[in-house]
C-alpha cells in the first residue's frame, strides 16, 4: 500500500505525499509551494523521487523549481505543457502510464479547466488524484475549454470504480454543497454529506478524499441525469452536456 498524505497550504490548497515503504520512492502531487513538503519530507525522513503535476496554474506548480534544485527529484506532467510546467523532465499523455516503485498510475487527460489537465489514477490502490477537474460536490471552472470537453472528462473519472477516492487539490467542499442543495434541494444523500462536512469544517478538518460513489449520489456535475435538477434548471430531458453547462453557468455566479 502507499502511504498517503495530506498537507493543506494556503487558504484552501491540499499538496499530497504519496510514498511507497518498499521502494522508499516518494512524489508529491501539486506542490503549491516547496517549504511544507521539505518539512514533512524532513520529518518522515522520506527523500522526493517526483514531482506529479496536474495542471499549470501556479498553486500546483509554483514549488517545482525549489523542491527540484533542493532533492533532485523528477518532475512528471502533460507534455503538451512542456512550455509552461517548471522543470518539466518527462512529458505524459492520455493512456500513459507511470510508476512510483512497484504501484503504477494511469494518465487520463481531462480537459477543461486548462487544456493540457491530466489525472493521476491509481487504480490498485483505489486513488485518484484529479487536480482542479473534479472537486467533492463540484468540478473545475472553464479557463480553457468548452463545457462539452469538460462534461466528456468528467464522464471519464465517474466510470471509475465507485470505491475510488477521489484526492482533489481544494477545500472548496463547503461552497460546493451549497450551489449543489439549491440545484437538487430533495437529495437526501446531499443533506446528510452537508451535515456531515459542516461537522468536520467546524473543527477544520479536511473534507478530502471523497469517493466516486458519494459524487455521483451528490455531486451535480455528476448528475446531468437527475431530473430534480433539470426541473431547478427548466431543462427537462434535454441533453447531459446541456444540463452541464447551465450547471456549470450557474455555478460561476453563485
Ligand atoms: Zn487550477
Ligand atoms: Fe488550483
Amino acid at each position: 500500500m502507499l502511504t498517503i498524505l495530506q498537507i493543506p497550504v494556503l487558504t484552501d490548497n491540499y499538496i499530497y505525499l504519496i510514498h511507497d515503504p518498499v521502494s522508499k520512492e516518494t512524489a508529491a502531487i501539486d506542490p503549491a509551494l516547496a517549504p511544507p513538503v521539505l518539512e514533512v519530507l524532513d520529518k518522515k525522513g522520506w527523500r522526493l523521487t517526483y514531482i506529479f503535476n496536474t495542471h499549470h496554474h501556479w498553486d500546483h506548480v509554483g514549488g517545482n523549481l525549489e523542491l527540484k534544485q533542493e532533492t533532485g527529484c523528477k518532475i512528471i506532467a502533460a507534455r503538451s505543457d512542456s512550455d509552461r510546467i517548471p522543470g518539466i523532465d518527462v512529458g505524459v499523455g492520455d493512456g500513459d502510464v507511470i510508476s512510483l516503485g512497484s504501484h503504477t498510475a494511469k494518465i487520463i487527460a481531462t480537459p477543461g479547466h486548462t487544456s493540457g489537465h491530466i489525472v493521476y489514477y491509481f487504480a490498485n490502490e483505489d486513488a485518484l488524484f484529479c487536480g482542479d477537474t473534479l472537486f467533492v460536490m463540484g468540478c473545475g471552472r472553464l479557463f480553457e475549454g468548452t463545457p462539452e470537453q469538460m462534461y466528456q472528462s468528467l464522464q471519464k473519472l465517474q466510470a471509475l470504480p465507485p470505491a475510488t477516492r477521489v484526492y482533489c487539490t481544494h477545500e472548496y467542499t463547503q461552497a460546493n454543497g451549497r450551489f449543489a442543495l439549491s440545484i437538487e434541494p430533495d437529495n437526501g444523500q446531499l443533506q446528510q454529506k452537508m451535515i456531515d462536512v459542516q461537522q468536520l469544517r467546524a473543527k477544520n478538518q479536511s473534507t478530502v478524499p471523497s469517493t466516486i460513489a458519494q459524487e455521483s449520489a451528490t455531486n451535480p456535475f455528476f448528475r446531468t441525469d437527475s431530473l430534480s435538477i433539470q426541473k431547478t434548471l427548466g431543462l427537462e430531458h434535454q441533453s447531459p452536456v446541456q444540463v452541464f453547462t447551465e450547471l456549470r453557468k450557474r455555478k460561476d455566479t453563485f
